[in-house]
């Protein structure tokens, strides 16, 4: 037979490369790592709000250095205009005009402008304003005998004050007479600049230590809710999946952790339990044919018997043996049922001939119970599946119905191509039907409609179970119609394949 072989086929799961994935990372970079979130947030805030803050005040020095340096130039430019208005020549000679008996450049000494009137000769014609002992630099008159107007620098004798210097050529039609100097001190802008400078040295260091307060007091407030998530995560032990992450979070990231986190332990105690419920299952199941081999083997042994009632106690006993191994592949099947991925083997095959055979297989324990198994099958159905799974699947179907149909019953089996890419297979029989509160459940596992019953026919309540798995892992589907009393259907559906 060709598929008879295939149930005992055994499938290994695939050895999975677990490795260790450690890193390497510097010391200091782990230190980093390894420190708490609200200080690493902090420290990156605090660098950038430092950088910020350093780019800016440079910037600030720059732009008033620039505009105080415009300022002082803009102003000598004014004094050495007004100065020029002021002055005169005569035969050669400059000099400076009077108001009522009072040099007129001397306001703008008082002003605090150093203002000298200087001839071609380089002798000093007349001078106001501070900085009197001041020599003045050469440069200052040798470009102005070449007609060209300079700013330069020069220190004040004794304290060394800066001054700037603004020196242009006093001419007439063309012909240089002498110069005009005017200067004026530096120290206000400086005195400006270095203000400026104490006052960010200042500010600069108090703002980062405030918003570095600020940030953390911020980072721990934002965080505090996921330190909550961990201590409440931390109390649910495996034991105890029942309990969930009670928080009254509102919904935005830590909420949303929050939720996530009750969604995976509702999924994990219902693994958790439906393994707990797997595990007591089985172990019921296996317990009833050990009790019935050991009460068996207990009676057997109870006195000296005749070799041919040790033959009949081993019969009984390779019947439960028999019982017990099918119990225990449908077991390993339901329990790789529930892997991750679960083996499935897939090859083109006819389904036809797969039914075939499994009627046949079936037929010696229909004909024990007087119950006909008749075929409506078409030429051919394609599909591609796991010959064993499927072989199972339909053995279920057919071995139920025996089980729940009187003798002198009739079971049908029907198989079309149906619409769309499906091949559709009816499992009917004229049994004792299933009660309509109880059909929603036949599929579960180890669910028994009728307990006595199906214990008698030696069911174990998984058959169904599995056969819907077989369906559905297929990409089919599985379900039952009944009419108690009068018969149950069990229609299934697989994809077919459209190569046939
Ligand atoms: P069992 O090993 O008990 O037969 P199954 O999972 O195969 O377990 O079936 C679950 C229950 O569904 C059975 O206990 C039985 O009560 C009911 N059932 C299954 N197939 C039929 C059928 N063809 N007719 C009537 N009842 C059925």
């Amino acid at each position: 037979m060709r598929f008879s072989a295939l149930f005992t086929r055994d499938g290994k799961e695939g050895a999975g490369g677990n490795r260790d994935a450690t890193r390497h990372v510097p010391l200091y970079m782990s230190r980093l790592w390894n420190t708490p979130i609200r200080v690493r947030l902090t420290l990156w805030y605090v660098l950038l709000l430092a950088l910020i803050l350093v780019l800016f005040s440079a910037m600030l020095y720059l732009i008033l250095d620039n505009g105080l340096d415009r300022q002082v130039d803009d102003d000598l430019r004014l004094s050495a205009d007004q100065t020029r208005d002021v002055v005169r020549q005569e035969y050669g000679l400059l000099f400076v005009q009077r108001l009522e008996g009072e040099s007129e450049i001397a306001p703008l000494g008082e002003r605090g402008i150093l203002v000298r009137i200087v001839g071609r000769d380089g002798q000093v014609v007349e001078s106001a304003g501070p900085f009197r002992a001041l020599k003045l630099p050469p440069e200052a008159l040798t470009s102005t005998l070449l007609g060209q107007s300079l700013f330069l620098e020069a220190n004040a004798p004794g304290d060394g004050i800066p001054i700037r210097l603004y020196s242009v050529p006093y001419q007439e039609n063309g012909h240089v007479y002498g110069s005009i100097v005017v200067g004026q001190s530096l120290k206000p802008t400086q005195d400006t600049l270095h203000d400026l400078l104490l006052i960010l040295a200042l500010v600069v260091p108090v703002t980062l230590v405030v918003a570095s307060a600020g940030g953390l007091f911020l980072a721990n407030r934002a965080l505090l809710p996921i330190d909550r998530v961990t201590k409440a995560a931390q109390r649910i032990s495996a034991q105890d999946l029942s309990q969930r992450l009670d928080l009254a979070l509102p919904v935005d990231e830590v909420g949303r952790l929050a939720r996530t986190f009750n969604d995976m332990l509702a999924r994990l105690e219902y693994a958790f339990h439906r393994q707990r419920q797997f595990t007591a299952d089985a172990s019921h199941e296996l317990r009833t044919p050990l009790a019935i081999m050991k009460g068996n083997i207990g009676v057997a042994l109870n006195r000296p018997r005749q070799g041919t009632e040790y033959q009949e106690v081993l019969g009984d006993l390779e019947e439960e043996v028999d019982r017990l191994t099918r119990l225990v592949e449908d077991l390993l099947l339901l329990a790789r049922a529930d892997a991750p991925q679960p083996m499935l083997h897939s090859e083109p095959l006819d389904l036809v001939v797969l039914l075939d055979v499994v009627a046949d297989q079936m037929r010696p324990l229909a004909s024990a119970k007087g119950i006909e198994i008749t075929l409506h099958l078409p030429h051919q159905l394609n599909l591609h599946g796991d010959p064993d799974k499927l072989v199972r699947l339909f053995l279920n179907l057919l071995d139920n119905a025996v089980k729940y149909t009187h003798e002198g019953g009739q079971i049908t089996l029907h198989a079309q191509d149906g619409p769309g890419e499906w091949a559709e297979v009816d499992v009917v029989d004229t049994g004792v039907g299933i009660p309509e509160e109880q059909l929603s459940h036949i599929f579960e596992r180890f669910y028994r409609a009728d307990e006595a019953r199906s214990r008698a026919e030696g069911g174990s309540g998984i058959g169904l179970a599995l056969a819907k798995w077989i369906a559905e892992a297929h990409g089919g589907s599985m379900q039952a119609q009944s009419e108690p009393g009068k018969g149950s259907t069990f229609f299934v559906r697989l994809p077919s394949s459209s190569a046939g």
